[in-house]
């Protein structure tokens, strides 16, 4: 039997809940969770926000720990070592994309880390637990220190999910690069498009995180609500990340790009935002794109390169107990930036 917490319902809160979890196969690894990011993923799932949520749900796809046990077909992990599991645990392995390393576009459906499944007919649970099985295939590697591992568990997939597209669009020195919204995703995304090379100007709705978005990498920060200061960037950025977890007015940044500027969603709030202006894309020939997460092969690529520049993610660490009221601070982006549960207290 294995603790986890899970809500059983969209209204209740989350609770404690044993499951089960597979002997591990001999291409398994059993890892024992020691941290467990929280994602806004995880709110809109377990609250069944977009209406696709298998319950019981246990979220949490920001995993690390270490490995316990391994089948005997595993080759690129051993006992003892520290892992990490992200927002993937399967893909069917053969489509175009899963043949490119891009398993999250998987032609079948992934499987995610938990509200899966496609393949094998059960739910999948997540983080918010003891441990976890997984194919070693879907497993990462951890070479940051040990002593940050709390801090490497958000990169799983806040790390990914701003990585892959700043690496997709090419951002890099000579670019000017907008991140929307500070909260877990956008704080790593100010963080890895600055150490990427690029100039970076952060847009937030709180005028209290102006020092906070400085210090993280930031070169400028814009409150997105005063009209001067953004009518002051029009036509300005290359590149702008939007990871802001609400519906909102798109057409307030895609005026802020440059001719031939991509826009890219990855924040999935729950309701649509409005309809862009045609006229904000058609004058400057503008692009408004999309991304989620990102492939085995890039996280591994993005955990390296978070490890060789020193970059980890700011959090606030929580027993598994405080997770309801940590969902409701963060509903109010108060949390700098990202809760983190520390397994031991499950
Ligand atoms: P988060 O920590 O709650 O951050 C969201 C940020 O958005 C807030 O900190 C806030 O930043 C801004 N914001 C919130 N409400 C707003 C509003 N009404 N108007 C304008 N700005 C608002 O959430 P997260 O974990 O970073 O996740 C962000 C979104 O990405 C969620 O919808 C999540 O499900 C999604 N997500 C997508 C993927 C993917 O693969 N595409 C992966 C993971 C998560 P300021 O205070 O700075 O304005
Ligand atoms: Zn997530």
């Amino acid at each position: 039997m294995t603790k986890a917490y899970a809500a059983q319902d969209p209204s209740s809160p989350l609770a404690p809940f044993d499951i089960e979890r597979r002997a591990p196969g001999p291409q398994d690894i059993q890892i024992e969770i020691l941290f467990c990011g929280v994602c806004h993923s995880d709110l809109h799932t377990a609250r069944n926000e977009w209406k696709n949520t298998l319950y019981p749900s246990v979220p949490g796809h920001e995993i690390v720990g270490r490995i316990v046990a391994v089948g005997d077909q595993v080759k690129n992990f051993k006992v003892g070592d520290l892992a990490g599991v992200g927002c993937m645990v399967d893909s069917c392995g053969h489509c175009p994309a899963c043949g490119e390393g891009e398993e999250q576009y998987c032609d079948n459906g992934f499987t995610g880390t938990y509200n899966g499944p496609v393949f094998g007919g059960e739910n999948t649970y997540g983080g918010y637990s003891q441990s976890i099985v997984v194919k070693e295939s879907f497993a990462l590697h951890i070479r940051h220190d040990e002593k940050d591992l709390a801090a490497v568990a958000p990169l799983l997939c806040a790390g990914i999910t701003t990585y892959s597209p700043l690496r997709h669009w090419k951002v890099g020195p000579g670019m000017k690069v907008g991140i929307v919204g500070l909260g877990g995703l956008g704080h790593m995304g100010v963080k890895i498009a600055a150490a990427m090379g690029a100039h970076v100007v952060l847009f937030t709705t709180s005028p209290g995180k102006i020092d906070d978005g400085r210090r993280l990498g930031a070169h400028e920060v814009c409150v997105s609500s005063d009209r001067a200061q953004m009518a002051a960037r029009a036509g300005t950025l290359d590149f702008i990340l939007n990871t802001v977890a609400a519906p909102h007015r798109l057409d307030d940044y895609l005026q802020l790009l440059k001719r031939d500027g991509t826009m890219t969603l990855v924040g999935a709030p729950a309701e649509r935002h409005p309809s862009p202006e045609v006229f904000s894309l058609i004058f400057k020939r503008r692009q408004l794109a999309g991304s989620l997460i990102g492939g085995i092969r890039e996280t591994q690529e993005m955990l390296d390169f978070c490890a060789q520049h020193g970059i980890v993610s700011d959090i606030e660490t929580i027993p598994m107990d405080y997770i309801n009221t940590a969902y409701e601070r963060m509903l109010k982006s108060d949390v700098k930036y990202r809760f983190v549960i520390d397994m031991a207290t499950i």
